[in-house]
């Protein structure tokens, strides 16, 4: 049988079927004349059972994986290089075309397992104390390159691991890209056919673009705002085209007006750097400025990386900082550096040969 004329699926390429959104799919099965429920069969194949191939879905005839055959593909992501920590983290590492690259870091946390994974290759934003940032963007991810990370991360997973939790914290800045990451969310979280990650298991991070943390609320997943300074001219100083947008007054206001339901709050993350945010009247100035916000705070001492012109504040320096804040009574978390050895861990990502 040929497809009818008024077809536009047919080219002399092959499409991805992973490039495809739900609806384009189900648009396809209607157009190939199927009954709907193939849709989310063949949405099954590619989420669920990660199949690599279309001669694998068994549950379509050997005459309709054909048919399929003949106009689509799955065209997955090649199969990363890993490179393991010696505290267990594994940065896998993706090559992309023209020699570009991402990351995806696999953090085991017993009994937890999180993966972070990248929105961008290189990052829209440009904070001075990350490396991602020094690359400038390259470009934005597609939602399918997003999901395939988590995809793959799972096809190398040993019997019995699982991931728990899912970051959006390796490369780039996830509200530069909101749509291919809404979509890729969508996916992600999906029960039916998709890969049927609970949204509460999922954390976006942001730098802080401020009008676009609504589009994150809608999701259901967890919101991380990288406050990263106590004054708006240390924010400036410290992201200056973020603070620049969207200045720390304006974000503060956003966070205070998110949604939140009443068992769930806001992370900020608070990267301390030595003799520039680190000190107790920085601590005091962040108790007074999260006021009223149901949050928690995660502190990550900086982690160095080559060419930087920052410092990774003391031990005790860290730990006075944490007890101001503790005094304040808000929830404080320090974030241990794993993957350092590796250069896998936050702010470290993008020193990949080209
Ligand atoms: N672009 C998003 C998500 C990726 S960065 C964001 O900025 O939130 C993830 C976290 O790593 C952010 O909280 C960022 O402030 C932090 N980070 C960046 N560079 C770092 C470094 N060198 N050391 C420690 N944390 C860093
Ligand atoms: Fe981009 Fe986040 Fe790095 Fe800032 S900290 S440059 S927003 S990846």
């Amino acid at each position: 049988m040929s497809l009818p004329q008024t077809l536009p699926i047919v080219n002399d390429s092959h499409q991805n079927l992973l490039a495809m959104t739900s609806i384009e799919i189900s648009n396809l099965v209607a157009q190939l004349e199927w009954p709907a429920f193939r849709a989310k069969q063949i949405l099954q194949w590619l989420y669920q059972h990660r199949a690599k191939k279309i001669s694998l879905m068994s549950n379509l005839s050997k005459k309709d994986r054909e048919r399929l055959q003949s106009i689509s593909m799955i065209d997955r992501a090649k199969a990363p290089t890993v490179v393991n920590s010696q505290d267990g983290t594994r940065k896998l590492l993706f090559s992309l075309e023209n020699g570009l690259a991402i990351e995806s870091v696999l953090i085991p946390d017993d009994p937890r397992l999180t993966l972070c994974i990248s929105t961008q290759v290189g990052c829209t934003v440009d904070c001075s104390f990350c490396l991602t940032g020094q690359m400038g963007l390259k470009r934005n991810l597609k939602a399918h390159e997003i999901v395939e990370q988590v995809l793959t991360a799972q096809d190398l997973l040993a019997e019995g691991e699982r991931i728990t939790s899912l970051v959006f914290m390796g490369m780039g800045e996830p509200l530069a890209n909101v749509d291919a990451v809404t979509e890729a969310v969508t996916r992600l979280t999906n029960t039916q056919w998709g890969l049927g990650i609970p949204a509460r298991r999922i954390t976006i991070s942001t730098a802080g673009f401020a009008p676009r943390l609504k589009a994150v609320a809608g999701l259901g997943i967890n919101l991380a705002v990288s406050l990263n300074a106590s004054t708006n001219a240390q924010r400036d100083h410290l992201m200056p085209m973020m603070n620049k947008l969207h200045p720390l007054p304006e974000l503060l206001e956003a966070c205070r007006a998110y949604p939140l339901d009443p068992n769930r709050r806001l992370t900020f993350e608070y990267v301390l750097l030595s003799g520039e945010n680190d000190s107790p009247d920085d601590a005091k100035r962040l108790i007074h400025l999260l006021h009223g916000i149901q949050c928690k705070i995660n502190l990550i001492p900086f982690n160095e990386f080559p060419g930087s012109p920052f410092r990774r504040p003391s031990d005790a320096a860290i730990e006075n900082f944490q007890a101001i804040l503790r005094q304040g009574q808000y929830d404080v978390f320090l974030r241990k550096s794993r993957g350092r050895d590796i250069l896998g861990a936050c702010g470290q990502l993008g020193n990949i040969p080209t």
